[in-house]
């Protein structure tokens, strides 16, 4: 298929003009017209970029991708070599970041909780960002820990009491231990992201809300997996799904 048909589609998917976001969303990296097989990941990093290579991919599909508001514009350092790796190979490289999180089906969060088996009833916060819901059955905070390390195949860290009892959870995906605060004031039991920061500690200790981080990149490797299952299934082109460890 032609690459700004490929674009159109996930754009009109993820329709990424409904958002503000911190990097652009959709073509960030122009490769050649013609696309026959992408291949999707997280992070656009090298070596994602060079598995595309060995692949003989024509695009490469992530959450992740560049041109991150507060970064220096220019292309030095890992960005030119990431950037002359891709125009070299005619490699496109197609980005969405905040879409990518927050898409009802395909997105980060939503496709967090089905690995999980969490029941969502809702999506609030900034850009519907903070996801709330309830477990299948209800669990002590070192359960759920203990759940989510199972099912992402990485140690969580839990802050707070182990013995807590939890039925009702929130979480975002990513680095948003940011949104705690909002996610007690939804009167959960627990919150979930894939960061963690100092201060979390005391606030998980004084509000009794249990605080776990998960990974980012193991609590984002689902939604990218979705959409490229999706893009694959509505175009009719090949797309493979590269997951490349990262312990953060
Ligand atoms: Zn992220």
């Amino acid at each position: 298929m032609q690459l700004r048909e490929l674009v159109a589609s996930i754009d009109g998917i993820l329709e990424p003009w409904r958002f503000k976001d911190y990097a652009p969303n959709g073509l960030q990296v122009e490769g050649r017209a013609e696309v026959r097989k992408v291949v999707a990941g997280v992070t656009a990093s090298q070596a994602l970029i060079d598995e595309a290579v060995a692949r003989q991919a024509d695009a490469i599909l992530v959450h992740h991708g560049y041109f991150w508001k507060g970064e220096d514009a220019c292309l030095t350092g890992i960005k030119r070599r990431r950037v002359k790796s891709l125009l070299e190979h005619g490699i496109s490289l197609l980005a969405y970041h905040l879409p990518l999180d927050a898409h009802p089906e395909l997105g980060n969060n939503a496709t967090l909780a089905r690995r999980l088996g969490w029941v969502a009833s809702g999506q609030t916060g900034e850009q519907g960002l903070l996801w709330h819901g309830s477990l299948p059955a209800p669990q002590d905070a070192g359960q759920l820990r203990k759940h989510i390390s199972d099912r992402l195949g990485r140690e969580a860290l839990l802050l707070g009491r182990e013995g807590k009892p939890v039925s009702r959870v929130a979480w975002c995906s990513g680095g948003a231990q940011g949104f705690f605060a909002e996610a007690i004031g939804l009167g959960v039991d627990a919150f979930i992201t894939g960061e963690v920061s100092e201060q979390n500690y005391h606030m998980a200790l004084e509000c009794d809300v249990a605080f776990i981080a998960a990974g980012h990149h193991a609590t984002e490797r689902y939604g990218v997996q979705a959409l490229g299952a999706e893009v694959a299934n509505i175009n009719g082109i090949n797309v493979e799904f590269v997951d490349l460890a990262n312990p953060v």
